[in-house]
């Protein structure tokens, strides 16, 4: 058995624990959300820690957040539906696109075995990387790079997440779904709204459903 010393240090209450649990109340399960592995690792990830330190008194606040070069931390809502909407579990093994501040790995890291992500922003990789380690989150590794073409040697994935917009799902990351598996990403105008597409592959063949419209950062291209 494995224990990650982080975990530990997040069960340790701290001065925003009851002000995270309102908002778990209030704004994600009054809303909906019912998965209960998902609000139990809601009501842990101390999101505060994410989110620049002259910003700390916001983080529980009902919307995104500014995390520096140009990016934002999602609102918790939406983190909480495409964690739901990912079924994690102990055993499965997760995909993200877009790790920025860290916060969706280390929610799906609280539910399921593995997290690799992937940040195109080289700062934001670094800086999560170190305070993922810092949380001790020993299960989730984290790379700078184009998550375009997803992370091969990892393969295949159970759960994908795609936390960027863009016009159309990238065929790696099709390719790089488990039998079974489930991929989340907002696609259409990354300038302005996207519709959440959910794809499951049964047999190899993929299905996809059109959710509801969101607002993401657009996915980026290395050059
Ligand atoms: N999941 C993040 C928020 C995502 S914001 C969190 O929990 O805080 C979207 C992130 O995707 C940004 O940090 C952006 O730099 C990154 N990104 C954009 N294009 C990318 C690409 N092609 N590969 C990897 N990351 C990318």
């Amino acid at each position: 058995m494995v224990l990650f010393s982080g975990m530990l240090i997040c069960q340790q209450p701290d001065q925003y624990e009851k002000t995270r649990n309102q908002m778990v109340d209030s704004q994600i399960e009054a809303r909906g959300i019912s998965h209960q592995a998902t609000l139990q690792a809601m009501r842990k990830v101390p999101r505060h820690l994410f989110v620049p330190q002259a910003i700390e008194s916001e983080a529980y606040s009902d919307r995104p957040l500014p995390i520096g070069y140009n990016q934002t931390i999602s609102q918790p809502l939406i983190v909480a539906h495409m964690t739901e909407l990912a079924r994690p579990a102990k055993g499965k093994k997760a995909l993200e696109i877009g790790t920025g501040s860290g916060y969706q790995a280390a929610v799906l890291a609280e539910i399921v075995d593995t997290v690799y992500t992937i940040e195109i922003v080289p700062e934001l990789a670094k800086e999560s990387a170190a305070r993922l380690k810092t949380l001790g989150y020993g299960n989730i590794v984290v790379r700078y790079g184009d998550g375009y073409k997803g992370w091969p040697e990892h393969a295949p994935f159970d759960i994908i997440l795609v936390t960027a917009a863009a016009d159309h799902i990238p065929q790696p990351l099709k390719d790089q779904l488990a039998e079974g598996g489930r991929l989340i990403m907002p696609v259409g105008d990354p300038a302005t709204v996207q519709q959440l597409i959910l794809l499951t592959k049964r047999k190899g063949k993929i299905t996809e459903q059109r959710l509801e419209p969101v607002r993401f950062v657009p996915l980026k291209r290395l050059k």
